[in-house]
């Protein structure tokens, strides 16, 4: 017995197909609605710290997961400078604990494919090109959606998963939202040097961090974060040019970068933001999860693990209790707001200490003390 039987599912990003995945090996109807019209096959990479990757192993993806990324230990600090010296090289806490590696990059677009193919095959209807615009909760023990202004149904539940700019977050009445942190981040997509083997972080010079990931045995993802700037439709050539020529401070490996940059490698600009929804998530049988709920800089590149632990949490109440109760609402706040408002603040931290210039932060003390929250279960 299960709490709910059907349910909604809005966006179909990582936290909406790992609910979407759990709930349908359960035997629950899940009917995902994406808005995009369909999976991007471009983008850059992510870092998954290991807590992520334990939740994709509960979900039955991680083998699919482990085959597609690039699995790595510790984190080098680089200078700038003609040799890009090495300062410091930092061990990783294993924040899934000792049977996943610390952290794993692999493309965005290989990790959206694997969790689709996951839902899909669990049995989830997933419908691309439908936007959620209307939830309708008079009916008792039910919600019905709309989607492009049409009804889609009556839903036992809905699961708010749809983003930064969260729809069924204004639908129902919650008014945080997500601010920009005063941070930009250019991104770029290139073939990884032989000597790239885990991520490195340049502080120093032109840009408030310069770094990259490896996310396969060819590919990595690059990165120069700025103060924010408003770049948002620049070109692709100027994009190419303001990487290239703020990256020019740096060497080592960013030589490789800049040659791929020449070559045509895509450059994407955003705004890193920041907000937390405090308690309750729900309303009702609406509640939201991931980036619709909180969001923050990737500065200890969590924020998909935020999201992948609220699905999972979630699910795992809806699919062991026998009613949608208070109870499970209490349970699910309690387990997950004290453990995504830490990260939140200390990313957000952590970035603020770079746009002070203060050098004294103990950086290392806070990143460190984090990982260690995360390697408890969620
Ligand atoms: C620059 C940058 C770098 C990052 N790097 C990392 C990293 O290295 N590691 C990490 O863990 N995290 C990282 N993050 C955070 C991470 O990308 C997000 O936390 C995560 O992708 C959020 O997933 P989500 O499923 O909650 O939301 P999303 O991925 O935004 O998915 C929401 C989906 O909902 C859809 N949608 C929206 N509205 C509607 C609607 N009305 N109807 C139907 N569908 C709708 C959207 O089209 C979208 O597909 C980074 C974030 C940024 C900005």
């Amino acid at each position: 017995m299960t709490a709910v039987r059907k349910v909604a599912v809005v966006g179909a990003g990582v936290s909406g197909l790992a609910a979407a995945i759990q709930l349908a090996k359960a035997g629950v109807e899940v009917d995902v609605f994406e808005a995009k019209p369909e999976l991007s096959a471009l983008g850059s990479g992510i870092s998954l710290q290991g807590n992520a990757l334990r939740v994709f192993d509960a979900l039955g993806a991680w083998d699919d997961i482990r085959a597609a990324g690039y699995p790595f230990e510790g984190l080098n600090l680089r200078a700038p400078g003609p040799d890009a010296p090495i300062v410091a090289e930092l061990p990783d806490v294993k924040t899934g604990g000792p049977d996943y590696p610390a952290a794993m990059g692999m493309p965005r677009a290989d990790l959206a494919r694997i969790l689709l193919d996951h839902a899909q095959r669990a049995g989830a209807d997933v419908r691309f090109g439908v936007r959620v615009t209307g939830l309708d909760a008079r009916a008792e023990n039910a919600v019905e959606v709309f989607v492009d202004d049409a009804s889609a149904g009556a839903y036992d539940l809905v699961i708010g998963a749809d983003g930064l700019h969260s729809t069924v977050r204004d639908l129902i009445g919650i008014d945080q939202k997500p601010q920009p942190t005063g941070m930009g981040i250019w991104r770029t997509f290139v073939s990884r040097p032989a000597e790239v083997v885990r991520s490195e972080l340049y502080y120093g010079g032109p840009v408030y961090i310069a770094g990259y990931t490896p996310t396969g045995d060819d590919t990595m993802y690059a990165f120069l974060v700025e103060k924010a700037q408003d770049r948002f439709g620049t070109p692709d050539d100027e994009a190419t040019r303001i990487m290239l020529d703020e990256s020019r401070a740096y060497a080592g490996p960013w030589n490789a970068i800049r040659a791929d940059l020449q070559k045509g490698a895509h450059a994407n600009y955003t705004w890193f933001t920041q907000h937390i929804v405090t308690a309750p998530w729900n309303r009702g049988r609406v509640v939201i999860i991931g980036d619709a709920a909180h969001s923050c800089p990737p500065t200890i590149a969590q924020g998909a693990a935020q999201g992948l632990e609220d699905a999972f949490v979630l699910t795992e109440l809806l699919v062991s209790r026998d009613g949608v109760d208070q109870a499970l609402w209490d349970e699910f706040h309690a387990r997950r707001l004290p453990r995504a408002t830490a990260v939140v603040e200390a990313s957000v931290q952590l970035g603020q200490w770079q746009i002070d210039g203060d050098r004294d932060a103990d950086a290392g003390g806070l990143i460190f003390g984090i990982a260690q929250q995360m390697a408890e279960p969620a």
